[in-house]
């Protein structure tokens, strides 16, 4: 049931933001959708397929079994049941902002997290395009936080979907009105900010890393408001890797192991 709201939620919010962005675009991308689509989509299905098989919905089967033993902190402390939603929702949220910041962090994952980098446009799809393991070691973070604070089911249901609607959106390449953006920015991550985070510039790459709300960015320092370079002046993508004939599904693939990740991570 959750498996099926979660996929007509992701499908419906993934053609709406196709359609916005072929009708009102930001940017006019340096290669056609044709050229990029087909790599990003196999690469979400193929992410797809491996979690369906494996794991499947494993936070939220985590957050049903902590309910059911009495694990974690929100069934130990006894809060008033919104409390316990809000705070588990705010927890997981910032977890999944320190866990990005992790992955730039750590040389190895940045090499994983480089296939979401490495695409030199910046769209819907680009917000899909995340290695297998990139995707499985995320699940066993999750997973083992959702253990430990033991949140609500609904809260969990709520923030992947949040996390996922954010992540389609704030990749969108769609046009929305400075005076919006700015007002939208001091609550959610926009296109426009987190486009900031898929410029070549290393200082740039390394900033805005929230995927729903600005706030943790805000609060930790990460944030930047604007590219140096002006939206319509910056290079998308990582300076190392950006011949497209190694880029495509396989060399996306492989692009950990064969990757140049240059000077990125910052504890290189
Ligand atoms: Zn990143
Ligand atoms: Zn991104």
């Amino acid at each position: 049931m959750e498996a099926a709201l979660r996929l007509s939620i992701f499908v419906a919010l993934f053609a709406a933001m196709a359609v916005w962005e072929s009708q009102r675009p930001r940017l006019t991308l340096a290669q056609p959708r044709s050229r990029r689509w087909p790599v990003n989509l196999a690469i979400t299905v193929l992410d797809m397929v491996l979690v369906r098989i494996t794991v499947g919905a494993a936070a939220v089967a985590t957050a049903q079994a902590a309910a059911v033993h009495g694990w974690g902190l929100f069934h130990t402390v006894a809060l008033p049941g919104w409390l316990a939603f809000v705070a588990s929702w705010a927890l997981l949220d910032f977890a999944i902002y320190l866990q990005h910041c992790l992955f730039h962090a750590v040389p190895v994952l940045w090499r994983l997290h480089m296939v979401h980098h490495a695409d030199l446009g910046f769209d819907v799809t680009t917000g899909l395009r995340f290695h297998p393991v990139e995707i499985f070691l995320s699940l066993a973070i999750k997973v083992a936080l959702v253990a430990a604070l033991g949140p609500p089911v609904g809260a969990v249901i709520l923030f992947e979907v949040l996390l996922n609607a954010g992540s389609l959106f704030n990749h969108g390449n769609v046009a929305i009105p400075e005076g919006v953006d700015r007002w939208l920015r001091r609550f959610v991550v926009t296109p426009d900010m987190h486009r900031v985070h898929h410029s070549v510039v290393v200082a740039e790459t390394n900033s805005n890393f929230g995927f729903s709300v600005s706030w943790w960015d805000r609060l930790c320092g990460t944030y930047r408001g604007q590219p140096a370079a002006g939206h319509e002046q910056m290079q998308i993508g990582i300076a190392t890797e950006r011949d497209p004939t190694r880029l495509g599904f396989l060399g996306c693939l492989l692009l950990p192991a064969t990757g140049d990740p240059g000077r990125y991570s910052f504890r290189r």
